[in-house]
């Protein structure tokens, strides 16, 4: 729900006027005569509200880190913070629920970031579900429109595998989109590569490109796209340590229903290096 739509505290609270009077916002506009004629200060343009927001949240994250620190500010739906590490500067792309946070709040990112604190970022959690009225609401299908998908690829069309697989082991509940994801620019060899992928918001699953080779046998792409479809089933929470669970210990035995497990899991061991060295054709 869009914040706007909540009770705004600035609506609510009118100013007392008996009718009549002077509004007490006009008086201020019409200034005696032969005082210096003095601009109105303007509200700035909402665009610089925010580059100015963002700095003071860079220069308090700055004394937490002790180091420098770049900010970036999104209105993403899922993902409301992401970060790394780069040439000794912490980059933090963050939503824009952050900007104003409280000092507690912007205490637990610094230890989030740093150490991966769990107390750290079950207080996050928390601040993110009590502001969750500033999370913009976008169907998967509004932001599938703007993709391109892309399932044929040139061996292994992925429709045909997603539709089979669902058939096969959910009763064709799974209500995804599936597609190659564009062939990333790497220089050298890869050191690793992240196969499949499934983003909740957009409630699509992507594919390495890399993975569209005669040489990658048909099963294996099965048990990646396999994988994917299980990240639909199962969100990712908190296990008691208060870490965050990927793979949850019913994915993971889920996970095992699948025909070609082991197969699958000996192909990857022994091809790995196949898969890195592949050079997709963007
Ligand atoms: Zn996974």
């Amino acid at each position: 729900m869009a914040p706007a739509t909540k009770k705004s505290p600035l609506k609510g609270s009118k100013i007392g006027r008996k009718p009549g009077s002077k509004s007490p916002l006009r008086k201020r506009a019409y200034a005696p005569a032969g005082r210096t004629a003095r601009q109105l200060p303007t509200a700035p343009e909402p665009n610089r509200l925010l580059k100015v927001w963002r700095r003071v949240l860079e220069r308090r994250l700055r004394t937490r880190l002790r180091g420098s620190v770049a900010v970036e500010v999104h209105d993403n739906t899922h993902t409301m913070l992401t970060f790394q590490r780069r040439r000794g500067q912490w980059r933090l792309r963050l939503h824009h629920m952050f900007l104003a946070a409280p000092d507690e709040v912007i205490g637990a990112l610094a230890e989030y970031v740093r150490d991966a604190d769990p107390e750290a970022s079950a207080l996050l959690d928390r601040y993110i579900e009590r502001n969750k009225a500033y999370i913009r609401r976008v169907t998967p299908a509004q932001l599938r429109k703007r993709l391109r998908l892309d399932p044929a690829g040139r061996h292994h069309d992925l429709s045909r595998i997603f539709e089979r697989l669902n058939e096969r082991y959910f009763e064709n509940r799974i209500n995804a989109a599936i597609t190659y994801g564009p062939a990333p620019k790497v220089k050298g060899p890869r050191k690793s590569i992240k196969m499949g992928s499934y983003s909740a918001d957009s409630r699509v699953i992507r594919i390495h490109p890399a993975l569209d080779q005669p040489l990658v046998p048909r099963y294996f792409v099965e048990w990646i796209v396999f994988h994917e479809m299980l990240h639909h089933i199962y969100k990712i929470r908190r296990g008691e340590s208060g870490r965050r669970c990927v793979h949850p210990p019913e994915f993971m035995e889920h996970e095992r229903r699948f025909h070609d497990y082991r197969r699958a899991q000996a192909w990857e061991d022994e091809n790995l290096d196949l898969l890195l060295r592949a050079r997709p054709a963007a």
